[in-house]
């Protein structure tokens, strides 16, 4: 018997109702092989921080630092601004166990129509984006506020170690894969940052014979996967890049409430933290009928990053299994179902 320690953040509204199907979901597939799953469950939100002014308290990191992986809901609530939920829990989460990696699997999966003719089911790629540096950083600032002059300054840091382990990681994945691997650029515009991240490109293409790799500029590359979404396989940007592609992406296949995330530090130093994609969804927070998938699915990945990559694919197939098979799902799919009445089907065909 293999145990593993969660870190459980449910987070804000549909949350706390997408996490106990995950949770269910890796008690099940646990039992049949031989892992078991011990959870330890911590309140931060934004209803934390409206009570006690502050998302998670100051020793926060310190209490989820020994967990083998932290499972997250979705923090965000109307009220709250969004700076208080990223900086005061994701961002910092993500920085200090270095999540460098965030992976983002797309899948058109049956009976998910997509928006986009050309993204046919069976559809599958990943986006690999940069997670901790790049275009999102503190340097710059407002300068003669209020004057006609007025302006603002925001730098971009690429570093030579961060911007190699991204690619390394990128076109190690590629290698497992098809072999081919498509870097975002913006270096025609973008005349320092840019050309240098092609630079590593080059030199991580070096380092890895065995993936064929071009880049395209994020401009034609968004147009590209929406006309021809089939032509790739791993897509890898910076921060800001990967960003965009990985909404694009989620909304090629279909539907946020099925896309997963994974925040990884692949040494292994630190917990990786694996999400939905999807907010907190307050339209729809309390009625029960949130899709699961996105959280179950981000479970599966945490179960493979585990190293139980049987366990993690027969979760993958009882979903397709499910949406393939009947006519059960949740609302965003054109169903009618509950959260908890499609979990339970999920779990039946597991
Ligand atoms: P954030 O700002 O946290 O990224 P958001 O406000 O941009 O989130 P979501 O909270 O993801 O977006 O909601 C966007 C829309 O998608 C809403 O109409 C919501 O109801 C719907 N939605 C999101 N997740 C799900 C889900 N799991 N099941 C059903 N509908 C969902
Ligand atoms: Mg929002």
């Amino acid at each position: 018997m293999t145990e593993h320690r969660i870190a459980l953040i449910p987070g804000d509204g549909i949350g706390a109702e997408v996490l106990p199907p995950a949770t269910a979901v890796l008690d099940r597939v646990g039992r049949r092989h031989g892992i078991r799953f011990r959870y330890d469950e911590f309140d931060w939100s934004c209803e934390r921080y409206l009570r006690e002014g502050a998302m998670m308290p100051a020793d926060g990191l310190d209490r989820i630092r020994h967990h083998d992986a932290i499972l997250l809901g979705a923090v965000g609530w109307p009220g709250v601004p969004d700076h208080v939920s990223l900086w005061g829990l994701l961002i910092p989460i993500r920085r200090q166990f270095d999540q460098y990696v965030n992976l983002r699997p797309i899948a058109v999966l049956p009976g998910v129509p997509s928006p986009v003719r050309a993204a046919e089911p069976g559809l599958e790629f990943v986006v690999v984006r940069e997670n901790v540096e790049g275009e999102y950083s503190e340097v710059g600032g407002r300068f003669r506020r209020g004057f006609p002059d007025e302006l603002a300054v925001q730098e971009a840091v690429f570093t030579r170690p961060g911007v190699t382990r991204i690619l390394d990681y990128a076109f190690s994945l590629a290698a497992t894969r098809r072999g081919v691997l498509t870097s975002a650029t913006k270096s025609n515009g973008i005349v320092h940052t840019m050309p240098f991240w092609d630079e590593l490109v080059e030199e991580a293409g070096e380092r890895h014979p065995e993936v064929s790799w071009h880049q395209e500029h994020i401009d034609a590359l968004v147009a590209k996967i929406v006309l021809d979404p089939a032509r790739f396989d791993v897509i890898v940007g910076s921060n800001l890049f990967g960003d965009i592609l990985s909404d694009l992406a989620a909304a090629v296949a279909g539907s946020i409430g099925v896309a997963p995330a994974a925040n990884l530090n692949p040494e292994r130093e630190f917990p990786s933290m694996f999400e939905p994609v999807h907010g907190s969804a307050p339209d729809i927070a309390g009625r029960g009928v949130a899709n699961p998938l996105g959280a179950i699915w981000s479970a599966a990945m945490m179960v493979d990053h585990l190293g139980h990559p049987e366990a993690s694919a027969e979760v993958r197939s009882a979903m397709a299994d499910v949406l393939g098979n009947t006519a059960v799902r949740t609302p965003d799919l054109g169903g009618t179902a509950t959260t908890e009445s499609f979990t339970r089907e999920l779990l039946d065909r597991l």
